[in-house]
Parts: structure tokens; sequence; C-alpha cells
């Protein structure tokens, strides 16, 4: 295995990710493993349901708050069983088999199982040495023509020590097809239990410092999962996870060259891989997950192009200029054609997607705020946009909406987390329609934080009502997470608002709800 670019090996060794292959050690397997306590603590998951296949996912860990990130395992090989079965009891298995797992992995197993029913739930369990998993459930998705209608949540942001993540019992009460998760699974820094700070005394992460290696990691996400209404969530939803800033770094980008954030990027990496109920395929080549971009379809109902605004971005531009170079609010480098978030490769298989698709919805799971949005709070002469957001690649964004316009495709709704609040956005046609009535192209839906930012005295009516932006239509500070209902007339959003986050027993609350219909784009209020 050889170091990134602009990477030394001897640190690229350090770092532990991939040294068992690069110093070709290779133990035997432990025939009969054994373990003092129950080696499937952080439980089992699913995800990427595709008509014929998904991946079930576990970690081997024993002891999830070993600060070595071990989880508690020996470095040695580990054989590892598991079932796929129509029932809940697994009587009528579908699939079976065996692999081996090691240290090199964290001891996670991801199987890709295939040759299953389209829109059919399963059941499947692990097995290592005597110890039975618990039984997962999970989904596939719906194919052919004429499907009907199906339910996706999607969620973001969930920081430990901000409190409980008191929405997922209500995600799966909702019993959606398929959960997208958007980004900020984890943060990176420990959230430090500071008085008045918005931590909970009982909620102190592990470990309690910023990761930098990657056991750091392997502990942190192992300490997530320890959480039961997380791990539940898990257990009995499929789920399709994307990568923001906080898995690795606050806002970092691709083409940034510090070392030690290089570095930090193939460890987060690796240890998001590992603990994700993602494809075996993905596992991270240096910090590139292979398959970062993909698209999920529901039949011919959605099709879900969930992309990467991480991995292939160039830096933020600066957001200073003069008044009267400014274009539509926008100093030049924002406005750079050649300024890109998604990088040349994903947008071409983003708009061939769009251009080719024959689903009723496009459903863009996206990470970071689409539309334009001014932050202005009037102390500046013009505009004031999140360059850390789509505002900062206006070129990559007005691609797709001119695309939108000149092929017509149809019914492309954008679902995007990060900004720890719930907002519906009409999307302007262009960045210069900021308050030119122009009707909107596409619609977006921004999902609140599971819990980050911490309790919040809720505020369903503030903001934005600016003048600049009448096409933000809705904004609120609850947590919780969005429940999407699709039929081929209507694509339905409501806001699922948790009362509390200081308590696992918050109740659920639907506070707004929204419509986009059919062949026309733009939200109505219900
Ligand atoms: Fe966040
Ligand atoms: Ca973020």
């Amino acid at each position: 295995m050889t170091p990134p670019p602009g990477l030394d090996r001897r640190l690229f060794l350090a770092l532990g990710v991939g040294s068992a292959a690069a110093t070709g050690i290779v133990g035997p397997v432990w025939a009969n493993p054994r373990f003092g306590s129950d080696p499937f603590a952080v439980g089992v998951a699913s995800g990427e349901p595709r008509t014929d296949a998904v991946v079930i996912w576990t970690r081997l860990a024993p002891d999830p708050g070993a600060l070595d990130g071990s989880g508690g395992m020996p470095d040695r090989r580990v054989p590892v069983s598991w079932q796929v079965a129509e029932d809940e009891q697994l009587r009528r298995v579908v699939r079976s088999g065996a692999t081996v797992t090691s240290a090199e992995v964290g001891h996670s197993v991801h199987v890709d199982v295939t040759g299953l029913q389209p829109g059919r739930e399963y059941f499947y369990r692990f097995r290592v040495g005597q110890d039975v998993s618990p039984v997962g459930r999970t989904k596939t998705m719906a194919a052919g023509t004429g499907t009907r209608d199906m339910t996706f949540a999607f969620a973001s942001c969930q920081s430990y020590s901000n409190g409980y993540f008191s929405g997922y019992p209500h995600m799966v009460a909702d019993d959606p097809d398929v959960v997208f998760f958007l980004g900020d699974y984890i943060y990176r820094q420990p959230g430090l239990v500071t008085p008045g700070g918005g931590h909970l005394v009982e909620r102190q992460n592990a470990p309690q410092h910023s990761c930098e290696t990657l056991a750091d990691f392997r502990l942190r996400y192992a300490h997530y999962r320890t959480d039961p209404q997380l791990a539940e969530a898990h257990r009995l939803l499929p789920w399709v996870v994307t990568i923001d800033d906080n898995e690795i770094d606050n806002n970092w980008f691709s083409t940034d060259p510090d070392p030690a954030r290089v570095a930090r990027r193939i460890v987060g990496m690796q240890a998001f891989w590992e603990n994700m109920p993602l494809l075996p395929s993905s596992r991270p080549v240096g910090w590139q997950l292979p398959v970062a971009y993909r698209r999920l379809s529901y039949g011919d109902l959605v099709d879900f192009h969930v992309i990467t605004t991480r991995h292939f971005r160039q830096e933020s531009p600066s957001g200073e200029c003069a008044v009267e170079d400014r274009d539509g609010g926008f100093c030049p480098p924002a406005l750079d054609p050649d300024r890109t978030i998604l990088g040349d490769q994903q947008e071409r298989w983003l708009h061939d997607g769009l251009r080719t698709s024959t689903a009723q919805w496009n459903v863009l799971a996206n990470q970071v705020f689409f539309t334009m949005r001014d932050k202005n709070k009037n102390a500046k002469p013009d505009k004031d946009v999140n360059l850390a957001a789509w505002d900062g690649f206006v070129a990559d964004r007005q691609a797709i909406l001119d695309l939108l316009a000149a092929e017509h495709i149809r019914n492309f709704v954008v679902i995007t987390g990060d900004s720890h609040r719930n907002w519906v956005a009409n999307t302007p046609p262009t960045y210069r329609d900021w308050d030119t009535g122009a009707p909107p192209i596409a619609t977006e839906f921004l999902v609140t934080s599971i819990n980050s930012g911490g309790e919040r005295v809720p505020n369903p009516t503030y903001g934005p009502a600016k003048q600049s932006t009448p096409h933000l239509l809705y904004r609120d500070n609850s947590h919780g997470y969005a429940l999407a209902t699709v039929d081929r007339d209507q694509l339905r959003i409501d806001y699922r608002a948790v009362s509390t986050v200081l308590s696992p027993a918050a109740t659920i609350e639907t506070i707004s709800s929204w419509t986009v219909a059919d062949d026309q784009p733009g939200a109505v209020a219900l």
C-alpha cells in the first residue's frame, strides 16, 4: 500500500491503516473464538438497499470502551458466519455464508448479500464462536414499473455529549423503507462537558479528546453505538450513510495538502467505513471511499442520487470584494466556473443520471445548503452568503439548475443536513433570482440535527423573514428528523420534532408538513 501524495511513508504506516497488508503479516484464523462478554455489543446494521441486495454489517467489540480502539478484540483473524431469512425466527433462511475479519478492518464485517427479492423485508444475524448476534431487520428496494408509494426518513448531525439521540425510537416506529443519514454522524471533537455548555454530564464522550489516530476514531464510533436508541435504529432499518465534515475535520476539503490533516482524513475515513453498513468494495483507498457517490432506485418512483460534497471539493472562496464587483451578491471567486464542490467526474455522473432518469422523482441526497441563502444581518452592504455550502460553488449548482431547465427533468428535490435547523427552500432558477419572483425550479428540504447544539427552546417561527430571500419558506430550530412520503402525485415532508434531547424518553410531534406536487417545483405548506 502506498501513501497518498503529500504524505510521508513512515507517517502513513504509523497510522496503522493497511499495515498488515503492507508488511504481509497475516495470522492464522482463530478457530474457537471465546469472549468474556458479548462480542456484538455495538450491534448490527444494514444499508445500501437495492432491488436484489443489501449490505449487512457488524463489528466484533466485546469491550467497546477499550481505549486502544480495538473494541477489546485480540489482534487475531476471526471467522464470522451470517444468515439472511424471510422470517424473524430465521426458519426460512434464503442466504448464508461465512467470512473472516481481522484487526486490520477493526474486526468489522461487511457482507453484500445478493440474490434477494425486491421490495421485501428480511431478517439477519451473525455468529462468532458460540455467540449469536441480535436479529437485524432490513428491506430491499422495490423494482419495476408502476411503483405506487414509499417512505424514507432523513437525518443529520448527532453529538454524543449534546444529549440523547431521542428521535430514533420514533423514526423506527414510523417505519420508513430506508433512512438517509446526511453527515456529521460523529464529531471529531469530544464536545467537552462544561458548565452551561449545553452538554449532559452523563453523556461523556469517548475518547475525551479530539480524535487524531485510528484508535481514537474507532473508539468514538464504538462509543456512539453503545447508545441503545442509535443501535436499535441501525438494527431495525436500512441506512444509506453519507459523510460530511465533522467525521473528519471541521469544513475539510479535498485539495488541502496539510500532512496532519491528510493523515486525519485517512484514519477518519477508514473508521467511518469500518463502522458503517457500506459496501465491502467501498473500503477506503488512502482517504478516498471507492463508492462515495452512488444511485439507489425505488422502482420507477424515486431515483436517489447520493452525492458527496467533501471528497472532491476545493477550498471555499474568499467572500471579500467591492460591492461593484459583485454579481447577484456573489464575489467573483464564488462564481469561478472552475471552482467545484462535486469534482468533474461526479458532476458528469450526476448530470448523466438526471438526464437518463425515468423515475417520477429525483431526490438529491446532499450534505450542505444547496439553495442560496443570505445571512446578512444588515451589517454588510450586500449579501452575506455561506461560502462553505453550495453558495461558494455557484457554477456547479447553476449547471444542475440549467440542466433541469434544458432537459425538462422532473421533480427534482434536494434533501440536506448540516445546518442544525429545519428549512424549506424553493430553489430559484439562477443565482441572480434572489427576489425576482421567478418560479422555482427545484425544492430543498433541510433537516435539523438529531441533537447537535443541545437542548433548545423551540422557536418554529423565527427567521428568515428577509426581503432578500422570499424563497426560504420556513425555518425552525427543533431537534429530530424528517419523514418523506412519496407517491405518483406528490412528495410530502413531515418535520418530526422531539420534545427533548435531555432524556431518552422524548415524545414526538409533527411540527410542520409540506408537499411538492408532480411537475410543480416548490413546496406548499399543509
Ligand atoms: Fe453538524
Ligand atoms: Ca457539517
